[in-house]
């Protein structure tokens, strides 16, 4: 096992520009997991799947190629080998990826694949069970959250940036109950791993956010560090 930072939390608390950062700066891997449920997601869009329809999602999530390769340290996510990064991040796609990542058969399919890819390297790792299932044994768990509002209005500058027509309203609604799907499903729910540590951004710039967990990981290193001489 490399090394592994798990940062879960709800819809827009930040946490990809936050794990993006922490990631260039260690020289570690960021490992996205999100993109895996919405890459998943769109080939099961494309085939017109009705996500309420368990079966057939479970039956063809087996069919779908998903694998992540790097290029420059970005993230690539492939489906079927067709580079999918931009497809992925339409609204339609989040939402059928927030329905059927309840599914177990979807969520053993791409933790393994998650699991793989901490097995050798160094990763900064985001979603929403990474603490408590994907990597319970991570070296630094962090719980990143903010309110709903705040989430909002973050995605919403988001959107708009790119040119997107949007209401903050309705963002902020889709952004609920996301949060609610994810945190009352049966499998590998949204929640705070005991060990986890809580940063609520909702106050806090980019920066103070990764200087925050910067030194988490610095702490974290040294007592490892003196675990192994011995002196701590
Ligand atoms: O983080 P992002 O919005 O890209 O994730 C899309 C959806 O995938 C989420 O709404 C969530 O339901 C699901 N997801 C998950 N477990 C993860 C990462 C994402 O269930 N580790």
């Amino acid at each position: 096992m490399g090394y592994s930072v798990a940062i879960d939390g709800p819809a827009g608390a930040g946490k990809s520009t936050i794990a993006r950062e922490i990631a260039g700066r260690m020289n570690f891997i960021y490992v996205d997991t999100g993109a895996m449920y919405r890459a998943m997601a769109l080939y099961l869009l494309r085939l017109n799947i009705d996500p309420g329809n368990k079966e057939k999602v479970e039956e063809y999530c087996q069919k779908a190629d998903i694998s992540i390769a790097y290029d420059q340290g970005e993230q690539v996510v492939l489906l079927n080998g067709e580079r999918v990064n931009e497809l992925i991040r339409r609204e339609e796609v989040g939402n059928m990826a927030s329905a059927t990542s309840a599914y177990g058969m979807v969520r053993e399919k791409l933790v393994a694949l998650q699991q793989k890819l901490a097995e050798s390297e160094a990763v900064v790792m985001d979603g929403r069970d990474i603490g408590t299932c994907v990597l319970p044994h991570a070296d630094v768990k962090i719980f990143l959250t903010a309110s709903s509002a705040v989430r909002a209005k973050r995605r919403y500058d988001e959107l708009a940036a790119r040119g997107q027509e949007c209401d903050l309203k309705e963002i902020e609604a889709d952004i609920v109950e996301r949060d609610r799907r994810d945190m009352e499903r049966e499998i590998s729910p949204l929640r705070q791993a005991e060990d986890a540590v809580l940063v609520d951004t909702s106050r806090m710039a980019v920066k103070e956010v990764v200087d925050t967990i910067m030194e988490l990981i610095r702490q974290n290193r040294e007592s490892q560090t003196g675990k192994q001489t011995g002196s701590a």
